[in-house]
């Protein structure tokens, strides 16, 4: 656990300290129902939810007085309280974005301060702790091992990401303090995310079920209602057709068929026997890729790759039905 100050705390609240500091506070929930000084700690955390709805950044003040660190930490909790009994999981959604974009901008500027070591020393202790990447700080950039910034750069598809027109020396990729943390910009995000969805569901406190009435009506101008068929898109109905047949399914064409299915809400136990005819079939091998692409041994959830990606492989196959998506995920979907 990296040791954090109370004005850190109100940078990260999503950091496992913050939960320590409600519980050294003992407050319980009750208290912010009825307690008329929590209780603008709870139209604050409503504000910070309709905030991240509205595609805005929650504005904090970052003076570290006794009120201000109360109710900038407070208020993230108590949203994702909020969210919790709400159970509308596109407002979780988009509220982790906006906090995850909200602490980029705290980790950026922290990095760039030359005059203050430690906050930017105290950045790259959150993005080691959080996504296990060791970056360093030498003159003016920052550097990652090759191996940890091909990792992270995976889902990057734009030029200057590529390794070649990266610079490097020593075996280490130079980045900005703006790439540092455009890196890990989204698993951030799900870092946040998946925090949230982990944590337990509490009853409902008398005194909040106005703003979670508020936060499940706001939630309806997202709804998108679609009709999915189950019928797999070409390319993939050819990809399991060559497995099928015991032929040799070259690596992106077992990327995209495992990205899919666990796109899809397959798991690696229902995926992994589809692989089972491969003329290299090893079943340790292949649960260990899908764990890694599931991301349930690594921090990245791998993305189905693009139709125009498919395309460039020869793996794509396409049919009318195929017009206009550009994700064989997309496939069979249609508004109503
Ligand atoms: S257009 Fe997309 S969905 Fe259709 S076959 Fe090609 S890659 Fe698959």
């Amino acid at each position: 656990m990296v040791n954090l100050g109370s004005d850190e705390i109100i940078k990260y609240p999503f950091l496992d300290e913050a939960g320590k500091y409600l519980s050294d506070k003992g407050f319980s929930l009750e208290d912010f129902a009825t307690n008329a000084d929590l209780k603008k700690i709870v139209e604050s955390a409503f504000e910070r939810i309709t905030t991240a709805i509205d595609g805005r950044i929650y504005k904090s003040d970052l003076t570290t007085n006794n009120s201000s660190t109360t109710n900038e930490i407070f208020s993230f909790l108590i949203a994702v309280i909020l969210l919790k009994l709400s159970g509308m999981n596109t407002l979780t959604r988009r509220f982790s974005l906006a906090e995850a974009r909200r602490a980029e901008k705290f980790l950026e500027t922290d990095l760039k301060n030359q005059q203050n070591t430690r906050n930017a020393k105290i950045s790259l202790e959150i993005l080691q702790e959080l996504f296990s990447v060791t970056i360093q700080k030498e003159d003016e950039y920052f550097t990652i091992p090759i191996a940890d910034y091909l990792k992270h750069s995976v889902n990057f598809h734009e030029r200057e990401w590529k390794l070649i027109n990266r610079k490097i020396l020593h075996g280490k990729v130079q980045l900005t303090s703006h790439e540092t943390v455009r890196l890990v910009r989204k698993e951030l995000d799900r870092y946040i995310f998946l925090k949230i969805n982990s944590s337990s569901s509490p009853q409902m406190i008398q005194g909040f079920e106005s703003y979670v009435t508020k936060l499940k009506t706001l939630a309806k101008k997202f709804e998108v209602k679609t009709v999915e068929s189950t019928e797999y898109p070409p390319c993939i109905k050819h990809a399991i057709e060559v497995l099928e047949k015991g032929e040799n399914l070259s690596h992106s064409g077992r990327f995209l068929l495992a990205t899919f299915l666990l796109n899809k809400g397959q798991t690696v136990e229902q995926i992994a026997p589809l692989f089972k005819n491969a003329p290299d079939y090893n079943e340790k091998v292949t649960r260990y890729q899908l764990n890694q692409l599931s991301g349930t041994s690594g921090t990245t959830q791998y993305k189905c790759p693009s139709c125009e990606k498919v395309k460039s492989q020869n793996l794509c196959f396409p049919i009318p039905d195929c017009d206009p998506i550009i994700n064989p995920i997309q496939f069979g979907r249609k508004r109503i």
